[in-house]
């Protein structure tokens, strides 16, 4: 399994994704509240984590995070990191906007790993300006860059942002699509290429249709979807 380095905090030695967003700026002006998830893949292996039930930030105490490193030398179980790369890696054209790519994961996290029975992290997605937003992936992202597996061209944040993979990205990158069973692999290109085809505007009004709890915070619903806006007013 791939991890960018995660930080160790001093108080209860947690492991914590993300050190730059506080609670406050998530929305959890009272503190977090935690809630322990547990875990059994089909083969036994079990695991844990916390996840707020309020923001959904996600937290892997290190001797969890260790123990799921282990499990995945020899065992399927996709990073953050593995599954940004891979999603960049399947057809090795760049993705454009970090809206789509954001978009993208969300869907592979939240549809095309349940489905293809691929145990993976939880990025915690929460609900963000435009829609389902993970600060993990984005800190994933970031780290990609910096190591030089992704390169990013264009101003950041904007659509005309694009992502491509590097010879470096490819190298790791095929290391971890080897490691799936191949009517995944097929599965994974045909995913990519469908949502290549699609508008940023089409994939984030699918996202926003089927998973209405994350668009409260939506600053594009209103244009998306003007009706459910209207009445919403009303009521
Ligand atoms: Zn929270």
């Amino acid at each position: 399994m791939f991890l960018a380095q995660v930080e160790l905090e001093d108080a209860g030695g947690w492991f914590i994704s993300n050190q730059h967003s506080s609670a406050e700026s998530r929305g959890c002006q009272d503190g977090h509240r935690w809630e322990k998830v547990e875990r059994t893949l089909d083969d036994g292996f079990t695991y844990f984590y916390h996840v707020c039930k309020i923001c959904h930030q996600t937290i892997y105490t290190g001797s969890e995070l260790e123990k799921i490193m282990d499990y995945s030398d020899t065992h399927l179980f996709l990073s953050v990191e593995d599954w940004t790369l891979l999603l960049l890696f399947v057809n090795g054209q760049y993705i454009a906007g970090i809206t789509h790519y954001m978009k993208m994961l969300f869907l592979a996290f939240c549809e095309f790993s349940p489905r293809h029975n691929i145990p993976s992290e939880n990025p915690g997605f929460y609900g963000y300006k435009y829609g389902p937003y993970s600060d993990r992936i984005d800190e994933a992202i970031d780290f990609l860059i910096q190591e030089g597996y992704i390169r990013a061209e264009g101003r950041k944040s904007s659509s005309k942002e694009r992502f491509f993979i590097t010879e470096k990205g490819s190298r790791k990158g095929e290391i971890i699509y080897d490691k799936l069973q191949q009517e995944k692999q097929v599965d994974l290109c045909t995913f990519r290429q469908y949502w290549d085809t699609k508008t940023t505007r089409a994939i984030c009004k699918y996202v926003y249709a089927k998973y209405p709890e994350f668009t409260d915070d939506s600053v594009i619903l209103k244009d998306l979807f003007p009706e459910r806006t209207l009445h919403r007013k009303r009521g």
